[in-house]
């Protein structure tokens, strides 16, 4: 099964993507993530990148495509991906189409997760993870039962992103709504496009992606 999911930053992409890893049995390929992996390792793409992130604006789509058609042609991805992050512009998405017709195959199902803006930004700012296990939580809405020491693992160490704070979220959504947004006509227009609602709980979103994913195109 090939797999997008489309939403602004906050919409539980990540969430949904890493328990459909798990469910699913294929591979979340997040462009975020391994641009993250980048800068952390000080890499020439690293560093080519790491403020462009800082600041919310997104990494030219050059720089992306590469990474993407590098990262499909492994053979973790032979049964299947699901894209969490990319394609965020109409060229992107035209570029991944060429990659799937080149390897003779096609997206399964793209799925928005639709969320308010005014929930997002207070998502977002108090959002932070496990450095070990990659736990998520939140300063209001899920903190550690534990002050200080992860539910799943234990560890002590957390994390937060360079770019989750007001400022760069501002331009962050700004670029999924101008950059981002017209991906959805242009999926919508191709009878790929779903849509679940984002501003309930994560269990009930779930239970909506579940659903969608059950029923074939
Ligand atoms: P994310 O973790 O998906 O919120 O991505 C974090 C940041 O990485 C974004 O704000 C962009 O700067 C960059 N980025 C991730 N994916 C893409 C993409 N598909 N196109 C351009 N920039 C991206």
């Amino acid at each position: 099964m090939k797999l997008i999911l489309i939403g602004p930053p906050g919409s539980g992409k990540g969430t949904q993507a890493m328990r459909l890893e798990r469910t699913q049995g294929i591979k979340q390929l997040s462009t975020g993530d391994m641009l993250r992996a980048a800068v952390n390792s000080g890499s020439e793409l690293g560093q080519h990148v790491k403020d462009i992130m800082d600041s919310g604006q997104l990494v030219p789509d050059d720089v992306i495509v590469k990474m993407i058609e590098d990262r499909i042609g492994q053979p973790d991805c032979k049964h299947g991906f699901l894209l969490d992050g990319f394609p965020r512009t109409i060229a992107q998405a035209e570029a991944l189409d060429r990659m799937l017709e080149h390897r003779g195959t096609q997206l399964d199902h793209v799925i928005e997760i639709k969320v308010d803006d005014t929930m997002l930004i207070e998502r977002v700012v108090g959002r932070f993870t496990c450095a070990n296990c990659g736990e998520g939580y939140h300063d209001t809405f899920k903190r550690p039962k534990q002050a200080g020491v992860c539910d799943v693992c234990g560890s002590t160490h957390f994390k937060r992103r360079a770019d989750d704070n007001t400022e760069a979220m501002k331009t962050r959504l700004a670029a999924f709504h101008t950059q981002t947004a017209p991906l959805l006509p242009y999926y919508h227009n191709r009878g790929k496009l779903e849509t679940v609602d984002g501003m309930t709980s994560i269990e009930e979103v779930s239970r909506q992606i579940d659903a969608t994913l059950s029923k074939s195109l």
